[in-house]
């Protein structure tokens, strides 16, 4: 080979290169989102009765008896018909061992079947990665206890999109506090939100907080919040100006999906007024 000929084929490789390159990282960063939109799927489906129920009475290991209950309520599959009976039996007996203290590593899985058996793992191993329902971990948005429903999906502009977040109402001038430490990255108007915070928790999430009344003026773009900081006050600014005072909470993962805050909601509140 001539010197020419030489570097027209290194060039080719480099760029051969740097292509696969390319696929394999779009590839990977597809993967791993569609696996946070299922994880989230997961903790989104646990009900937070049963989620404060068991942090209260087994604070140490509240995550294994609720990995073993999910097997009940398997957002992964639509089929709940099959032997469900016979199951909770066996679920039954799961649970007895926790309580008789065993621990999750030793669980004799008698009757449960490999792929149940790795469907509770995974749940497991979900709730140990995330903290976002873990005691004290978070705060709640509002300083005092407001009214507020599950309305996430919800019509909105006569079905031309969906509420993507939670309304929380109490009375105009109610402080609003972040959930998380994080990073400022919007601040001020928008025409749906009015005056809003959006902040990039250090989980990763974007918290949005929307229809302020007034914005704390010791915010700015960039600067850091610690949870419990002050963000404003409740009001109804923006498409609220026609509803009653309320903060719109919302939570869009980093991939840009808007999850249901409903849950997370009703864990922070308890631990937020539980001594109150
Ligand atoms: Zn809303």
């Amino acid at each position: 080979m001539n010197k020419k000929k030489r570097i027209i084929v290194l060039i080719i490789s480099i760029l051969t290169g740097i292509s696969v390159l390319t696929a394999s990282a779009f590839l990977y960063k597809y993967l791993h989102q569609d696996q946070l939109s299922l994880d989230y799927e997961y903790l989104n489906s646990i009900s937070p009765d049963q989620l404060l129920y068991y942090q209260k009475k087994y604070p140490g290991n509240w995550k294994d008896y609720i990995a073993v209950l999910s097997l009940l309520n398997d957002p992964y599959t639509d089929d709940h018909s099959k032997e469900l009976s016979l199951r909770d039996k066996y679920i039954k007996t799961i649970i007895a061992q926790l309580e008789s203290n065993k621990q999750f590593a030793d669980i004799d899985w008698i009757g449960i079947n490999r792929t149940e058996k790795n469907k509770i793992i995974k749940f497991r191993r979900i709730l140990e990665y995330y903290t976002i329902y873990n005691p004290e971990e978070y705060g709640f948005p509002v300083e005092k206890a407001p009214t507020y429903d599950d309305t996430y999906g919800a019509d909105r502009e006569g079905g031309q999109r969906r509420h993507e977040g939670t309304d929380l109402f109490n009375k105009k001038g109610t402080n609003i506090i972040s959930v998380s430490t994080g990073t400022i990255e919007q601040l001020g108007w928008n025409r749906l939100g009015g005056e809003r915070v959006g902040i990039r928790g250090s989980d990763g999430n974007y918290y949005y907080y929307a229809h302020l009344d007034t914005i704390n003026s010791s915010l700015s773009i960039n600067k850091q919040v610690n949870k419990g900081d002050l963000l404003g006050t409740m009001g109804n600014t923006g498409d609220a100006v026609t509803t009653p005072d309320h903060l719109h909470f919302g939570i869009e993962l980093p991939n840009g999906k808007w999850i249901n805050p409903f849950p997370y909601l009703k864990v922070w509140e308890y631990y937020q007024f539980k001594n109150e």
